[in-house]
C-alpha cells in the first residue's frame, strides 16, 4: 500500500476522503438551489391505532429529486443540510408546507379531518432557529389548532442544551402540540430525562422492530420500553413494521400506534388524503 508523507494512511483513503469533501459540496449547492426553487416536496406516512387500525396521524417526511432525476435519500441530504445550515430554510419550509397540507385536507373534507401532522426537527434547528414562534404562525396563517401537530426531537437534541430544549418543548406544549421521542433507544443513555420533560409519544426505533419476531432480545427490549413509557404516562409508536404479524404482536404487547409499510409507505399529499378516507371512512 502507498502511504500518504503527511498522514501516513494509505493515499487511496485521502483521495477517498476528498471525494467525499467534494460529494457534500456539490450536493450542498444543488440542495441550497432545490430550497430556493421550491423543488423539495413533502411525503406523507400513516401512522395508526394498533388497536383499531385507523390513522392518527401522517408524519411528514421530506423529499428531493435533484434536477438530474436522481432522488436522494434524506438520510444522505438531511445531515448535509445540517452542517451547511440549510436546515433553518429547509425546516422553515417544511412546517409551513405539512400546515398548508394538513389545511388542505381539512378544506376537501369539509371540517377537521381528524387527523394530526407530524414534524421531524433536527437538533440543529433547535439550536439554531425559533421554532416555536415559526410553529405558532404557520398554525394560525392556516387556521389550524394545535393540537393537530406533532413535532418529532430526537434524543440528540438533548445533549448539548437540555435547558433551552426544555423550554422550547414546554412553549411546543403550550401551543397545544403533541411532542413525540423518535427513534428511542438508540441515543442519549441519562433516561431522566423522560420524567423531566414534556414527551407525550415515544416512538421506538426501527431497528428494535425490525426482525424482532426472531429475536427475543429485542422483543425484551420492546417490552422494557413499552413499559417505561406507559410507567410514564406516555403513548408509544413502533417504527418500521413491514407485515401484519408484526403488527398483531405489538398490538398484543400494549404498542398504542404503529408506522411503517405494512400500512402505506410516504404517500404523496393527494395519495394520502385518498387512503385517509378509505381507511377511515
Ligand atoms: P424518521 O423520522 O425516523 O422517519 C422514519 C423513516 O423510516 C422514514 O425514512 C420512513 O420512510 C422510513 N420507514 C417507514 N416505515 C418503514 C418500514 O416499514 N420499513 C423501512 N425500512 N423504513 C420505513 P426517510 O423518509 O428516508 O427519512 C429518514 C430520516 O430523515 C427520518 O427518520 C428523519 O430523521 C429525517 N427526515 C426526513 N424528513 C425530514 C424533515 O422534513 N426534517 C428533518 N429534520 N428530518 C427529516
Ligand atoms: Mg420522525
Ligand atoms: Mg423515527
Ligand atoms: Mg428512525
Amino acid at each position: 500500500v502507498k502511504r500518504s508523507k503527511i498522514s501516513g494512511r494509505p493515499e487511496a483513503y485521502q483521495i477517498q476522503q476528498f471525494d467525499i469533501a467534494r460529494e457534500q459540496f456539490g450536493m450542498e449547492t444543488a440542495l441550497r438551489r432545490a430550497i430556493e426553487n421550491g423543488m423539495m416536496r413533502l411525503t406523507y406516512q400513516p401512522i395508526c391505532d394498533l388497536a383499531t387500525g385507523r390513522i392518527v396521524a401522517f408524519e411528514s417526511l421530506a423529499r428531493w429529486t435533484d434536477e438530474d432525476g436522481r432522488a436522494h435519500s434524506p438520510n444522505d441530504f438531511i445531515p448535509v443540510a445540517e452542517e451547511s445550515g440549510l436546515i433553518v430554510p429547509l425546516g422553515r419550509w417544511a412546517i409551513d408546507e405539512a400546515a398548508t397540507t394538513l389545511a388542505g385536507w381539512d378544506t376537501r373534507f369539509g371540517g377537521d379531518c381528524g387527523v394530526k401532522l407530524a414534524v421531524n426537527l433536527s437538533a440543529i434547528q433547535l439550536q439554531r432557529d425559533r421554532i416555536p414562534i415559526l410553529v405558532e404562525r404557520a398554525l394560525s396563517a392556516n387556521g389550524l389548532d394545535g393540537r393537530r401537530f406533532t413535532l418529532e426531537l430526537t434524543e440528540s437534541a438533548l445533549v448539548t442544551d437540555p435547558d433551552r430544549i426544555a423550554a422550547i418543548m414546554h412553549a411546543l406544549k403550550g401551543l397545544g402540540t403533541t411532542i413525540a421521542m423518535d427513534d428511542f433507544g438508540t441515543g442519549y443513555s441519562n433516561l431522566a430525562y423522560l420524567q423531566k420533560l414534556p414527551i407525550d409519544v415515544l416512538k421506538i426505533d426501527r431497528s428494535f422492530i425490525t426482525g424482532m419476531l426472531a429475536d427475543r432480545d429485542k422483543v425484551s427490549i420492546v417490552r422494557a420500553i413499552l413499559s417505561l413509557a406507559s410507567a410514564l404516562g406516555m403513548k408509544t409508536t413502533a417504527e418500521g413494521i413491514e407485515t401484519n404479524e408484526l403488527a398483531q404482536t405489538l398490538a398484543a404487547l400494549g404498542c398504542t400506534y404503529g408506522q411503517g409499510y405494512s400500512f402505506a409507505r410516504p404517500l404523496e399529499a393527494d395519495a394520502a388524503y385518498t387512503y385517509l378516507l378509505a381507511t377511515n371512512h
